[in-house]
């Protein structure tokens, strides 16, 4: 069941001088409603092609300076073969949004021969698709979709996805049909995109809540120089939300409070802004899924939503011996399924 939280008891959470407390209760809950073993989720970034111009993403179709590519149907069932021979029990699938880079019926293909080959549950986040697509993708076989709804405020959506279609703009009514047709469904936003104050933070925490998910995705925002939003101001200090580690892991540790048996991975974003620590701070701060990059080397630094990112600069990372002594380290270990 969630568990509602007002939004002063979401701010003083946030403000508290010390934020152990909330860390702690979000771990101890984790622990008695996930336990202590990590779902991995094998993240494929199939395509870097994206017709879209979202303001805070260096994949916009307006930056010229990254190579786009899309992966052949082979290499991504071969990263789902991956994913199997190291028992993750999962992949996601992730790419640019454009529709006609990425055919509904050249996906369903691919969702049936990973499910026939591999045996992986299929997550997909592919953005805003129609009701057909959908449809088609689930009878084909894929289990989950991710859909972050970035933020709860309305104005900023807009402002943030320009050119989007009223449809595009409805991230949340997608996720309800999601629902009713039968997928397992995640959801969230970015912590600390310029402009976000903490009371649209703490509307950002119950619109999560209010979901029901299955699922929940959060990271912190980080800035891409070939972006609008990267020149944009922040409010003024103490009104705006940090792109920080401390911040971010309060919000997971919100999220694990307020949905309490979602899964919750630290993400990729996380690790960026801490290299060293920041997947196992996600992980005792409510977390329970990490999401190793399955992506060929070759592609990697092309689907650029934010610079650095972690499986670039440090590849090592997402080797699973790593992985798995990052884990050992803190007392988990890794659940297959
Ligand atoms: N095109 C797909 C997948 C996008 S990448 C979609 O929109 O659903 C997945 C997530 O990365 C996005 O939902 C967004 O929340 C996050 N993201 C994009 N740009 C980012 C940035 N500059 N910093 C942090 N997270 C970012």
């Amino acid at each position: 069941m969630p568990t509602t939280l007002t939004t002063s008891e979401i701010l003083a959470a946030l403000y508290a001088p010390d934020p152990e407390p909330l860390l702690e209760r979000a771990d101890t809950l984790r622990l008695k409603t996930k336990g202590n073993g990590i779902f991995l989720r094998g993240l494929i970034e199939v395509s870097s092609i994206c017709a879209r111009h979202c303001l805070y993403c260096g994949m916009r179709a307006d930056n010229a300076a990254i190579r786009r590519y899309r992966m052949t149907p082979e290499e991504i069932v071969d990263a789902a073969r991956l994913a199997q021979a190291r028992h993750f029990g999962t992949v996601v699938i992730q790419a640019g949004e454009s529709a006609a880079n990425i055919p509904a019926p050249w996906m369903a293909e691919i969702i049936r021969t990973i499910k026939r080959e591999t045996n992986q549950h299929i997550t997909l986040s592919l953005s805003e698709r129609t009701i057909a697509d959908y449809t088609l993708w689930r009878e084909a076989g894929a289990d989950r979709y991710l859909l972050r709804f970035e933020t709860s405020d309305p104005a900023m959506f807009r402002r943030i996805h320009p050119g989007a279609t009223p449809n595009q703009h409805d991230r949340l009514n997608h996720l309800h049909l999601l629902k009713d047709l039968g997928y397992q469904v995640g959801s969230g936003f970015m912590v600390g995109l310029p402009g976000q104050s903490y009371q649209q933070l703490a509307q950002d925490l119950q619109t999560l809540a209010e979901l029901r998910l299955d699922m929940i995705g959060l990271g912190p925002y980080i800035p891409h120089p070939a972006t609008p939003l990267a020149q944009e101001p922040n409010l003024p200090e103490g009104e705006q939300v940090p792109a920080d580690v401390d911040t971010t892991l309060r919000v997971l540790a919100l999220a694990r409070i307020m949905t309490p048996e979602a899964n919750i991975p630290s993400t990729t974003a996380l690790s960026t802004i801490d290299p060293v620590n920041g997947r196992k701070r996600g992980l005792q701060a409510g977390c329970n899924v990490f999401m190793p990059n399955l992506t060929p080397r070759c592609y990697r630094e092309s689907y650029q939503i934010y610079p650095d990112k972690i499986c670039v600069k440090v590849p090592e990372q997402d080797d699973l011996d790593h992985l798995l002594a990052d884990f050992k380290a803190i007392g988990r270990f890794q659940q297959e399924g």
